[in-house]
């Protein structure tokens, strides 16, 4: 029924929009306006509302330049990490154009930490308090760049295949350490970035390729008499900064970056169709959910439908001069909504 599809798709995924502060570069001029949950455009005085784009784009969440990450962990991702804690799977995925704060909102700085740090940190927290279980904990860390997979830990992994696995496909060959604190972790993303394909300074890489970062938690109750003795519970979150999204017609490239440009569209596509149908009851109903269209959506297929839970956060600058990027970006937004 409808009410039931509108249950599943309000438990399934949420969408929000993160607005980062203007900076020199966006010439201090606003292109919108924050009016609740939604979003409005404002015309080229900056005051009206835009009449042309008769559109308001209306979230779970919007967050003006004001919000801080670890705010926004608290109402975008903390639930997830408890989820993801008691045996479900869970994905965090900042959506955006280049320079628009994805990565300060994944991975952070050293004063602002991200969600990958907060939701890392809160996670062994939580472990370590459950003291009627114990816990194997293992990390992997990959890259996505023009529809190969490489192995951020160990960068001899390159172009690893994906195979059909009991619990859904998965990245065969791919390096997972076991890990004993939230401080290795953030070791190995150290060690990993270091390790990033395509020779160019990382903020170029990180242009143009999904980065995922897996956390894989197995339990087992401790005590032999309780009911589940011996049951291994197995869940995972999955933290992932995407390639910045692009108008293609603005990129004017050829030979080597039209190939990357194509293939970040192709997954990008593809992951705004898969959250388009789930959005649209498609589990309920039983309709196809395109997930071999790329193999971001086949390595998030785990975390995204089914007995899961989903923030996309959708990264925009307020700055009149990427208004178009922007309303790209929002569209996203309402279509995974
Ligand atoms: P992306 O990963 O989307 O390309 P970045 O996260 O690298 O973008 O952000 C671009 C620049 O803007 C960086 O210098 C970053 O520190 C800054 N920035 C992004 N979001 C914020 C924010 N919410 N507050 C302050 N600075 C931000
Ligand atoms: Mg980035």
């Amino acid at each position: 029924s409808r009410l039931s599809a509108e249950l599943l798709k309000m438990e399934h995924i949420s969408v929000s929009v993160r607005v980062r502060p203007l900076n020199k570069a966006d010439q201090e001029n606003f292109a919108w306006r924050i009016d609740g949950n939604s979003i409005v455009p404002l015309d080229s005085s900056n005051r009206d509302v835009d009449r042309t784009k008769d559109t308001k784009y209306v979230l779970d969440h919007v967050f003006g330049p004001d919000w801080t990450t670890e705010k926004i962990y608290e109402v975008t991702t903390q639930e997830l990490v408890h989820k993801m804690v008691n045996g479900f799977n869970c994905a965090v995925l900042a959506y955006g154009q280049t320079s628009s704060g994805k990565t300060h909102t994944m991975r952070g700085t050293h004063d602002s930490p991200g969600i990958l740090p907060l939701a890392v940190t809160e996670a062994f927290r939580l472990i370590e308090a459950n003291e009627s279980r114990e816990y194997l904990i293992r990390v992997s860390y990959m890259e996505i760049y023009n529809e190969d997979i490489n192995d951020l830990l160990a960068p001899e992994n390159i172009k690893l295949p994906i195979k059909e696995g009991p619990h859904g496909p998965y990245v065969c060959g791919l390096r997972e350490d076991i890990v004993i604190s939230p401080n290795q972790v953030l070791e190995l993303l150290r060690t990993g970035d270091a390790n990033r394909q395509t020779g160019s300074t990382n903020n170029e890489t990180s242009k143009r390729s999904h980065v995922i970062f897996h956390m894989v938690v197995e339990s087992r109750a401790i005590d032999n008499k309780s009911d589940d003795a011996g049951a291994v519970l197995v869940s995972a979150l999955s933290l992932v900064d995407l390639a910045g999204s692009k108008r293609m017609a603005k990129t004017g490239a050829e030979g080597i970056r039209l190939k990357e440009g194509a293939s970040i569209n192709k997954s990008l596509l593809a992951l705004a169709n898969v959250v388009g149908k789930l959005g649209e009851g498609a589990l309920a109903t039983g309709g196809h959910i395109p997930y071999r269209d790329s193999k971001l959506t086949r390595i998030l297929q785990p975390y995204l439908g089914g007995n899961t839970k989903t923030a996309i956060i959708c990264a925009m600058t307020p700055a009149w001069c990427h208004r178009e990027e922007s309303h790209i970006t929002l569209r996203f937004a309402h279509r995974a909504k």
